[in-house]
């Protein structure tokens, strides 16, 4: 049987930014206060028993196993990168969960069979060492159960320290560029999520605000639309973007059905494209963060989570 991966694998040359992808997720960590990042650790924890409980459950249940790996194998491998890209989407939501605020619901969320498939595709890519002797075929049920066992046992998964819990987090999340960077350069080389549509729930809940007529800031108090460039009249209800730049709501409205971004700003907001999310949501990390960024299909535009 050849199997397939997404090639996310830090074990080749990837591993120098898959650690400074890990800097950069531990000085997001460290920049948060006291009280949140305890609170993050606490919120992490039970989430973190939903993991371990549901990859046990793989394990230790053949048929369980068998089932998830029959339904990955019929899997084409686009349909399987874009599983990686949630489960790895979900882990980078959850870091953020303390400096943002994020929605209750939202589009992203991972449903039980998808969440085990998931948890072994990338139990088997961190099991899988292809330079490795493989029994052929392999057994996978012992490749990730043995695996498993030994991550569980690091030093870094033990005892009952705030890192122990955020640890698998940032494992996960650190995996998020050089995601990025291969399903980008398995599509052709262009940038993943490019051209994505801001997410309706995002749009909906748009501020309707007056225009005054002397707007600040935005090159000293442009009464125009930047997008369709005529004069917003004073009074008039115009659509504001988080970023507070304003536009005609109908100008507004044909925009964030093709971009995510702010017109004049490049302000970005959350978008149901699952690739163009991950990249969002890291450059948040990477600007609360302090970090330069490591590459993550485009330039570390300003971005606010939530
Ligand atoms: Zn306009
Ligand atoms: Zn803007």
């Amino acid at each position: 049987m050849n199997e397939s991966f997404p090639s996310i694998s830090s074990s080749s040359s990837s591993s120098s930014s898959s650690s400074s992808a890990s800097d950069v997720l531990m000085s997001f960590l460290l920049s948060l206060p006291p009280s949140s990042f305890s609170a993050l650790a606490s919120s992490l924890a039970s989430d973190l028993r939903l993991l371990r409980s549901r990859l046990a459950l793989l394990l230790l249940s053949p048929a369980h196993f068998s089932r998830a790996l029959s339904r990955l194998r019929s899997l084409p491998l686009p349909l399987k990168s874009l599983l990686l890209a949630r489960l790895l989407l979900r882990s980078l939501r959850l870091l953020l969960s303390s400096s943002t605020s994020s929605p209750s619901s939202h589009p992203h969320r991972l449903r039980l069979l998808d969440l085990d498939a998931a948890l072994l595709l990338m139990a088997m890519c961190d099991s899988y060492h292809p330079h490795r002797p493989h029994p052929h075929p392999v057994d996978w049920r012992s490749t990730v159960a043995a695996h498993a066992l030994s991550s569980a046992l690091s030093p870094a998964a033990l005892g009952d320290t705030p890192w122990a819990v955020l640890g698998p987090y940032v494992d996960l999340a650190a995996k998020c560029p050089r995601f990025l960077e291969v399903a980008g350069s398995s599509n052709g080389g262009g940038k993943m999520g490019e051209g994505a549509r801001a997410a309706v729930a995002a749009v909906v809940a748009l501020p309707s605000v007056e225009y005054s007529g002397c707007e600040e800031g935005d090159g000293g108090g442009s009464r125009e639309c930047a997008v369709c460039r005529e004069e917003m009249a004073a009074g008039w209800q115009v659509c504001e973007l988080p970023c507070g730049h304003r536009f005609h709501w109908g100008c507004a409205l044909a925009w964030l059905r093709k971009r995510n971004t702010c017109p004049c700003c490049r302000f970005e907001l959350p978008t149901e494209d699952v690739f163009a999310e991950i990249g969002r949501l890291w450059r948040a990390v990477v600007r609360i963060g302090g970090g330069d960024g490591t590459s993550c299909g485009g330039a570390g535009r300003a971005s606010r989570g939530g």
